[in-house]
């Protein structure tokens, strides 16, 4: 009885100290974690200091919100950041929130505001990001001719005598007004093709004004113009050569045929064309109120393939190309708005 008691006390003393030896070991991984950190003080603990960086500190100083700070920081690339601290937060903030905002024109955007801080902070963004913030034709932009479909001409972009819109081809006769000889780019050309035959369908009809110029084209065509008009007023509806959108092979002028009217925006064939010309790809180049950006007068006739998702995009926003370009092909669409 006594042996089987001193059997009993043995075995609660073995456990005990198994117990304990479990329990420790969590505490002696713990110390041994303890003691390498002290050998090697740059190693990092498992719970991360929250450490404030000294941009931070200084926005906060600007009475920026810890939400607005992760926000511009995110938004606003580091040789940018200097911007952020010159600046006051009621003109920056705003113009970084706004949907359009590019990082690379931060500078620009805050030099514009300041000369024109009657403008809303989305004017502010749209004419630096069209370039309208200098006169037209200064600081033209040599285009990228490699985009296709997306290839930009106007006041600012422009392309050299050589280039001419991609995988052209001949217009078939029946579609073009007087006969004449014209050319598209293939993909653009099947496009009007659907376009042409719904329309007809839907009892519209409509032929082919013009559509690729060569620069040469368009260097005698300006030409006429300012010969009769003066350069000033030709520049409102004429392209100088190398800065004109027909050049691209994208784009064609169309009037209602049969004829009924001069001006196209008053016929039953441009209501069918203007509300459904984005189905196919294609966009009202020179809309109505938008000269100031565009640099040309309302162009009811002037359409413009850019593919479906680009011209849905214009017709449901009513931007213009020149800002869909610079926000969604030039930049890339940074926030990823599509
Ligand atoms: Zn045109």
């Amino acid at each position: 009885m006594k042996k089987k008691r001193k059997m009993k006390k043995k075995y609660k003393i073995t456990f005990f100290l198994v117990i304990v030896l479990i329990c420790s070991i969590p505490l002696f991984f713990f110390l041994s974690k303890e003691n390498k950190q002290k050998e090697n003080p740059t190693e990092t603990k498992d719970t991360p200091v929250i450490n404030e960086s000294a941009i931070e500190k200084k926005l906060k100083s600007l009475n920026y919100t810890k939400e607005e700070i992760s926000f511009v920081l995110k938004e606003v690339k580091e040789e940018n950041q200097d911007i952020l601290l010159k600046e006051e937060k009621e003109v920056v903030l705003p113009i970084i929130k706004e949907t359009y905002y590019i990082d690379d024109y931060l500078e620009k955007y805050i030099t514009y505001y300041k000369e024109n801080s009657d403008l809303t902070k989305k004017e502010i963004i749209t004419r630096v990001n069209t370039h309208i913030d200098e006169p037209f034709y200064t600081n033209t932009i040599e285009t990228d001719t490699t985009l296709g479909k997306f290839v930009l001409l106007n006041k600012y972009y422009h392309a050299n005598e050589t280039y001419q819109g991609k995988d052209l081809i001949k217009v078939d006769s029946q579609y073009n007004l007087y006969g004449s000889e014209f050319y598209l780019s293939k993909e653009c050309y099947h496009a009007f093709l659907k376009m042409y035959e719904d329309a007809l369908e839907a009892g519209y009809g409509f032929k082919i004004n013009s559509a690729y110029r060569s620069y040469e084209s368009q260097v005698k065509i300006y030409q006429g113009w300012v010969n009769k008009d003066g350069q000033t007023l030709a520049d409102t509806y004429s392209a100088r050569a190398g800065f004109s959108e027909h050049q691209t092979g994208y784009a064609f002028d169309v009037r209602d045929f049969p004829f009924t009217n001069d001006d196209y925006s008053k016929t039953k064939s441009f209501t069918w064309v203007s509300e459904n010309a984005y189905k196919y790809g294609f966009i009202i180049r020179f809309p109505k109120d938008k000269e100031y950006i565009t640099g040309y007068q309302y162009e009811p006739w002037h359409y413009r393939y850019c593919g479906e998702e680009c011209a849905k995009y214009i017709h449901d926003t009513g931007i213009t190309f020149e800002e869909y370009y610079e926000y969604f092909i030039k930049y890339k669409n940074p926030r990823g708005l599509i």
